[in-house]
């Protein structure tokens, strides 16, 4: 299967080549800007986290801030209340995955039942038909792709990131990273939840979120959706 594999390893490259290819992100219909240019979009991914997911949502509302928050389908189970009240809040939610593995590993029909899974969840949970989908590691398949194709999920993919899930992460560190020459239209990749990186890894994300939310000021951007 050449073009799937094109595809599988494409994508695996991640973000940085689909910056540099417009043209094949465009054939995939794989997004990973902001459809608003002056704005930038805030997204989390993981949770939700019994800890991690209260602080993130503390921090954006003190803030007034809304955000997207990918889930993932066996910690939604977990805490159904808690995924209720992203959407409560005034956030959107998005298909994640529901085990968290990497793509590349699973059959297409375990691709599937992966996001069919999970999107039960989201929706059992929160009540919302998901509209955006982002694989675990931003790896994406054939399988995923259709699925995806198949449901009207958006896939979206992000154009930097803050290292959070790194235990050598601290708050200066990623708001630094996830900021840094920041332009309009830009997605940022940060996690709410621990569960699948160094451990407390939210706490230092939560701690970012002011610093990061001042320097989209500081840049002439506004947070938006994607
Ligand atoms: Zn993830």
């Amino acid at each position: 299967m050449a073009t799937g594999a094109l595809v599988v390893a494409a994508l695996h490259s991640g973000p940085a080549l689909c910056a540099w290819s417009p043209a094949l992100r465009r054939a995939l219909a794989v997004r990973d800007r902001a459809m608003d240019p002056g704005t930038v979009a805030l997204t989390f991914d993981d949770g939700p986290h019994p800890r991690g997911t209260p602080a993130t949502l503390a921090a954006l509302e003190r803030h007034g801030v809304r955000a997207t928050f990918f889930l993932v389908g066996e910690q939604v189970e977990r805490d159904r209340a808690l995924a209720a009240e992203i959407v409560a809040a005034g956030h959107e939610v998005g298909v994640h995955c529901d085990r968290h593995r990497n793509l590349l590993r699973l059959s297409p029909a375990q691709v599937s039942e992966d996001l069919a899974r999970a999107e039960a969840a989201i929706a059992d949970a929160t009540g919302r038909t998901a509209r955006l989908y982002r694989p675990p590691y931003g790896v994406l398949t054939t399988a995923a792709l259709a699925h995806a194709r198949r449901r009207r999920w958006q896939p979206l993919l992000w154009t930097r990131w803050g290292h959070d899930w790194r235990a050598s992460a601290t708050p200066a560190s990623i708001a630094a990273e996830a900021t840094a020459r920041l332009s309009g239209g830009e997605v940022v990749l940060l996690h709410d939840a621990d569960h699948y990186s160094a451990p407390g890894s939210w706490e230092r994300t939560a701690a970012s979120l002011s610093r990061v939310f001042e320097e989209i000021e500081r840049a002439g951007l506004t947070v938006g959706s994607p």
